[in-house]
C-alpha cells in the first residue's frame, strides 16, 4: 500500500480560528483510494516550516492544502519550489485563467493576483474552475509526489476529486476498492456490532477475499454508518463488489428496520427521492426543531418538486392560528403530546397543500421538563391521505443534540 502524508498550511489552523476540515476530507479520500496515511501535520505560513514539512517526507505522496492565495502570507508555491530545487516561473495559462475569472465577476484584477500564477518550474498545473488559485503537483527529487491545493474547502474538494485523484490512480496504479455503505438509525454502535460481527466473522472464514474485508463504523448520533471495504489481503486477495453485496441480506435480517438504506445517498435525499417516485409532496410542522427538518430538505438541490414548505410553530398561538390546532387540545394535553403532534401534522397538510406532513413537538431543554415529560420527550406525527401515525421518543443530550436527533428521527419516520 502506498503511504501518504497530509500537510495543512495556515496560521488560522493553529490559532483555533479555523477547524481543519480539509484534513478529515483528505484523510478519508486517501483511505478510499488505498493509501496508508501515516502522518498529518499542520504548519504556519512560514517558508522554512513548510520546506521542512515537505522536505522530510519519507512517504510516497504528500497532499498539501492552503497558502495558495495572493497575499504575502501565502507561501506554499515558493516553499515547494525551494524543496524541489527549482525556480518559480509565471504560468501564462494560469495567469490568463485568473484574469478571465476576474473579468467574469466584472471586477478589475488586482496586481497581486498575478502572483498566484507563479508556480514551481516544470510542475503539473491543476486548474481551479471555482477560484483564482491554481494548484500544482511536482515530483520531488527524493521521489515523493507532492500535490498542492487551495485552502478554501470547496475549491480543495473539487480539485482533489476532479484533478488530483485521477493523477494518483494513474501514477500509483491504484485498483478500484469495492465499498458498500450500510445506513442505520435507531441502534447504537455496540448494538450493531453485536449483530453483524458474527456475520462478518463467518464470511471471513469462508473466502480469502472476504478475509481482508475492512469494516469501519462511523457513528454520527443518531445515525451509524457501516462501511465495508474490500482492501487487499494476503496474497493480494480482495473481495469483489458482488461478495460485498452478499452481506446485504444477512445484514438486513439482523438489523431490520434500523437499516434504512445501502449506498452513498443520505437520508434526506432518499426521503425526497421516495416521495418523488410516489408522486407525493411533503411539508413540515416544527416546534422544538425550529425549522431544522425544512433546512435539511432544502439543502438538497432539486427539493422543490417534493418539498412544499414548513411552518415553525413554536408558540402555541401559532400552532392554533396557522396549523389549526384546537386551543382545547393544547390546554388539555399540553403542547408536547400525541394529540397536538397529530393536529400539527394534519394542519400542515391542509395549510401547505401537501400529501404528507411530518410534525415535531418536544422539550429540547434545558428547562421545561416535568416528571411525566422530562427534557428530551418528543412527539412526532406523520399524516398522509390514509391517516396519521404518532410516535413518542425519549431523547438524551443537550438542547442542540436533542434538536439535531429529533430532526433526523422525523425524516426517518417519513421514510418508514
Ligand atoms: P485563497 O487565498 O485563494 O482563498 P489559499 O490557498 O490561500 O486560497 P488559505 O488562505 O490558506 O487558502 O485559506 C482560505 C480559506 O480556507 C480560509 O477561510 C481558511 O480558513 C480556509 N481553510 C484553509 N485551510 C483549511 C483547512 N485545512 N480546513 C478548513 N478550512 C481551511
Ligand atoms: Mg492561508
Amino acid at each position: 500500500m502506498p503511504t501518504a502524508q497530509i500537510l495543512t498550511i495556515g496560521d488560522e489552523l493553529l490559532s483555533g480560528d479555523t477547524v481543519n476540515t480539509n484534513l478529515a476530507f483528505l484523510g478519508e479520500r486517501l483511505r478510499q483510494l488505498g493509501f496508508e496515511v501515516v502522518r498529518a501535520l499542520s504548519v504556519r505560513d512560514r517558508i522554512p516550516e513548510i520546506v521542512a514539512a515537505i522536505g522530510e517526507v519519507s512517504v510516497d505522496l504528500c497532499l498539501v492544502s492552503g497558502g495558495l492565495g495572493p497575499t504575502s502570507d501565502d507561501l506554499t508555491a515558493e516553499a515547494v519550489a525551494l524543496a524541489a530545487g527549482v525556480p518559480l516561473v509565471r504560468d501564462a495559462a494560469s495567469e490568463a485563467a485568473i484574469a478571465a475569472m476576474f473579468a467574469a465577476m466584472g471586477r478589475p484584477m488586482p496586481d497581486i493576483n498575478r502572483k498566484q500564477a507563479d508556480l514551481p518550474a516544470g510542475c503539473d498545473v491543476l486548474h481551479n474552475p471555482i477560484g483564482t488559485a491554481p494548484g500544482f503537483a511536482v515530483a520531488l527529487p527524493r521521489g515523493s509526489y507532492v500535490a498542492c491545493m487551495p485552502g478554501v474547502p470547496r475549491e480543495m474538494k473539487r480539485m482533489m476529486t476532479e484533478q488530483v485523484e485521477p493523477r494518483l490512480r494513474r501514477r500509483f496504479a491504484l485498483p478500484d476498492i469495492p465499498r458498500r455503505i450500510y445506513r442505520l438509525i435507531g441502534r447504537g454502535e455496540s448494538a450493531v456490532a453485536v449483530e453483524i460481527e458474527p456475520i462478518l466473522a463467518a464470511a471471513r472464514a469462508r473466502s480469502p477475499g472476504l478475509a481482508a474485508v475492512y469494516l469501519h463504523y462511523r457513528a454520527a448520533t443518531p445515525q451509524v454508518l457501516l462501511i465495508l471495504e474490500g482492501l487487499a489481503g494476503e496474497g493480494g486477495a480482495r473481495a469483489t463488489e458482488e461478495e460485498l453485496r452478499s452481506f446485504d441480506a444477512p445484514f438486513q435480517a439482523a438489523l431490520r428496520s434500523s437499516l434504512y438504506g445501502i449506498g452513498e445517498a443520505e437520508l434526506e435525499v432518499r426521503v425526497l427521492d421516495a416521495c418523488r417516485l410516489a408522486g407525493l409532496t411533503l411539508a413540515t410542522a416544527e416546534s422544538c426543531t425550529g425549522g431544522q427538518v425544512a433546512a435539511r430538505l432544502t439543502a438538497i438541490a432539486g427539493a422543490s418538486d417534493v418539498f412544499q414548505g414548513g411552518v415553525v410553530a413554536y408558540a402555541n398561538a401559532v400552532k392554533t392560528a396557522v396549523l389549526g390546532v384546537a386551543e382545547d387540545t393544547l390546554q388539555t394535553h399540553g403542547a408536547v403530546s400525541e394529540p397536538v403532534a397529530r393536529a400539527m401534522a394534519e394542519g400542515a397538510r391542509r395549510a401547505l397543500g401537501a400529501d404528507v406532513a411530518v410534525a415535531i413537538t418536544g422539550i429540547a431543554g434545558p428547562g421545561g421538563g416535568t416528571p411525566e415529560k422530562p427534557v428530551g420527550t418528543v412527539d412526532f406525527a406523520v399524516a398522509d391521505a390514509e391517516g396519521c401515525m404518532h410516535k413518542r421518543v425519549q431523547l438524551w443530550g443537550d438542547r442542540a443534540l436533542i434538536q439535531h436527533v429529533a430532526g433526523i428521527v422525523a425524516l426517518k419516520l417519513v421514510w418508514d
